[in-house]
């Protein structure tokens, strides 16, 4: 047959949610998605989202196509959400931007762009761990994976000596991947003199700074805070690329509404970046959909919905900080004698639990936990409900 030369793939992190509604047990937890979830465990709308949504429905536009780059309005308040009200490089006009199919796609659509333009190294360094999809995403878009460490597992924290050296050895301009905030599947964040402490080497080394900001206000209900390393490293005068999305802090996952920006050095120069963007995305998809940007459109740029998307997000930042005390908590009063503090310091929708997979398959098998196999758990699948039943099993499998 044709496709006789096509072998079976492994399958994809879905395996989990496989394994969990194959389980017939009532009490069984899923802290395999990472999509936020509320005290009961069910998907959230965010009322902003859905009054937004009405007026986008109300106002009747019509469903012509976009340009290249998608709704202006959208992108134009994005780029004001990541790069700050006073953003010195939106002012001088030197920051070329475009909608992309979320998070993914914008991560896409910088590495075709690199592969293309950038002149010195094909190389890209991302973080051990990272993302699973960024190693996938960079390789086809034509970029050299190579790895910086990051996470130490004897303190469960941040490797800065080892993250700062391997920056230090990495050849002169290379590509350097950086989580903007809430680290997956860590959760741990460098310090803000860390970050001052990156830019310093980056700059030192010319390096070049490709930011992954998946989720801004999602770490700590703050977006402007979220936002620290991208505007330092603006006001500090590097030039970078950002990827961004809307799934986690508007809740818009299936929507696939996110933007990719170059942050140039002049206004001509962003001209021409702008262009080869879009005859980038042109064969791509031609133009991005228009229903999910409208939405976000509605919440960036009207007042009123944007002060209270902003308590949405510091609502579901807050319910995932006080889930991780608690959990913490019943692990305590149960008498485990490990040392569970970096469950509280992790920021973000994941906690890095340091269970080994022996354990997390015990977890799967004995107690209806189920999670990746790494020791990830994403926290916003705890609610004040199964909170101690976690806690009992995590507990179980630990001593
Ligand atoms: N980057 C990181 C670090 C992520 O965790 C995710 C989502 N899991 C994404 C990018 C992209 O997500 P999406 O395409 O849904 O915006």
């Amino acid at each position: 047959s044709t496709w006789a030369n096509v072998p079976q793939g492994p399958p994809a992190i879905l395996g989990i949610t496989e394994a969990f509604k194959a389980d017939s047990f009532q009490e069984k937890i899923n802290l395999g998605v990472g999509a936020y979830r509320d005290d009961k465990g069910k998907p959230y709308v965010l009322p902003s989202v859905k009054t937004a949504e009405k007026k986008v429905v109300e106002s009747n536009l019509d469903k012509e196509y976009a340009g290249i780059t998608g709704v202006p309005a959208f992108t134009k308040a994005a780029a004001v959400l990541a790069y700050g009200s006073g953003s010195n490089a939106i002012k001088n006009d030197r920051i070329a931007i475009t909608q992309s199919i979320s998070g993914t796609g914008a991560l896409r659509i910088g590495g075709e762009f690199l592969a293309r333009f950038y002149p010195s190294s094909k190389k890209i360094f991302i973080p051990t761990p990272s993302w699973a999809n960024h190693n996938a995403v960079f390789k086809d878009s034509g970029l050299e994976v190579v790895k910086y460490r990051y996470y130490n597992k004897n303190t469960i924290g941040l490797d800065f000596d080892g993250m700062v050296e391997d920056l230090k050895a990495a050849p002169e301009g290379s590509i350097v991947l950086l989580h903007a905030c809430a680290h997956n599947p860590t959760g741990i964040d460098p310090s803000r003199e860390q970050w001052k402490q990156i830019s310093d080497v980056m700059k030192e080394k010319k390096h070049y700074p490709f930011f992954d900001m998946a989720y801004q206000g999602f770490a700590s209900g703050d977006t402007e805070g979220d936002a620290f390393p991208v505007r330092l490293f603006q006001s500090e005068g590097h030039q970078f690329c950002l990827a961004q999305s809307f799934a986690k802090n508007m809740g818009l996952y299936g929507e696939r509404v996110g933007a990719f920006s170059i942050c140039c050095e002049s206004a001509e120069e962003k001209k021409r970046v702008d262009s080869q963007l879009k005859i980038l995305v042109r064969p791509l998809y031609s133009n991005p959909p228009v229903h999910g940007a409208r939405i976000a459109s509605e919440i960036l740029n009207n007042p009123e919905l944007n002060q209270q998307w902003l308590k949405e997000v510091k609502g579901m930042a807050e319910r995932i900080i006080s889930m991780r005390a608690l959990l913490k908590e019943n692990l305590e009063a149960l008498g485990s004698k490990h040392d569970w503090s970096h469950i509280t310091s992790q920021i973000g929708m994941f906690a890095y639990t340091g269970l080994k997979p022996e354990q997390m398959d015990q977890l799967a098998k004995e107690h209806s936990v189920y999670a990746t196999k790494d020791g990830r758990i994403s926290v916003a699948g705890i609610t004040t409900g199964n909170v101690k039943r976690l806690a009992e099993a995590i507990h179980k499998v630990t001593s």
